[in-house]
């Protein structure tokens, strides 16, 4: 057995462990009471029209404001929502806010009516047997129309939920709601997915917009254009995430990508900064 300080691998591991544990039993019960006691916002980030930067929508990102932590990331406690099952109470309040706040955007500015709000699907909540009845409830309650919604789905949850997305997809459409690939390029895609299910947008993720500067990696404007191609021909959008340099807007405007997500435009803004956005777009049109 060792002694004093010298643990063997077995056991630092052991403490490692348990150190982790630890971290997931708070973080666990911090969620818990978070949800409770409404610590979740939203940030809205806006999505434009890559020539024109004119708005198209929003995409809806979750915060928690934890009283006494920094902000902790999305990418951190929805996985672990997941683990817990808090994720269905926690997407439900996600999907009756950003509903609510696009429905109240509509009925206070008549330009607000041609937009989207997008919200981020978790796998768990569209497993779910009341997903479909959820949406059509939230959608009557909070007077939003379906074609001011956008679901974001990934493509590891198509994967994962094939019958249930070819049956799922067509009767959420049916009501105008249009369906986002998330992430786009980064998990498992098959061609013959995107042949075999109505999707409307394909968001090209960061990683690849990443590689458009100055010295572009060839590699991925080639991934990009195949991207733009695919999209193009099977009849989708396409949203590119991530865009951070002028440089990259008019690199994707040369590649034909009509729609743009990133820090070059806004950061993800708070519901009152979104507000004020929709208002100056107002007042731009107003100018002319
Ligand atoms: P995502 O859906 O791909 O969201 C885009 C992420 O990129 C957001 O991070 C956004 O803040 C960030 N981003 C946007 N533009 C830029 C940019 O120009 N540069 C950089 N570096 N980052 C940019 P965020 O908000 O931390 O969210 C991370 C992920 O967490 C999301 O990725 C999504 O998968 C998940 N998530 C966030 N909100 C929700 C939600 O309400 N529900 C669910 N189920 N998942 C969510
Ligand atoms: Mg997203
Ligand atoms: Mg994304
Ligand atoms: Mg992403």
């Amino acid at each position: 057995r060792a002694k004093g300080n010298n643990l063997t691998s077995y056991e630092l591991f052991n403490v490692e462990m348990r150190q982790t544990v630890q971290e997931i039993f708070e973080l666990e019960t911090s969620l818990r009471q978070a949800l409770e006691e409404q610590q979740f916002i939203l940030h809205y980030q806006p999505i434009v029209s890559t020539n024109s930067l004119q708005l198209l929508g929003f995409e809806a990102l979750v915060r928690w404001v934890h009283p006494d932590k920094d902000l902790i990331s999305p990418r951190k406690f929805i996985p672990l929502a997941e683990e817990t099952g808090l994720i269905i109470p926690l997407s439900e309040w996600i999907f009756e806010e950003a509903c609510g706040q696009m429905a109240q955007w509509c009925a206070h500015f008549p330009i607000a009516n041609s937009l989207k709000i997008s919200v981020n699907i978790a796998a768990y909540h569209f497993q779910s047997p009341q997903f479909l009845a959820t949406i059509e409830q939230t959608l009557a309650k909070t007077k939003l129309l379906g074609k001011n919604l956008k679901l974001e789905l990934t493509e590891s949850l198509l994967i994962k939920n094939t019958d249930r997305v070819l049956s799922l997809l067509p009767q959420l459409q049916k009501q105008g709601i249009e369906i986002s690939l998330d992430d786009f390029g980064t998990g498992y895609s098959s061609l013959n997915y995107l042949k075999r299910f109505p999707i409307n947008t394909l968001k090209i993720d960061k990683s690849f917009v990443d590689g458009l500067d100055y010295d572009s990696n060839q590699a991925d404007v080639s991934i990009i254009k195949a991207i733009i191609y695919i999209a193009q021909s099977l009849g989708m959008n396409v949203v590119a995430e991530g865009v951070e340099t002028d440089f990259q807007r008019k690199q994707l405007q040369k590649l034909q990508c009509e729609a743009i997500q990133g820090y070059l435009i806004f950061p993800p803004l708070t519901s009152q900064e979104a507000t004020n956005f929709i208002n100056s777009q107002l007042s731009v049109i107003s100018n002319q």
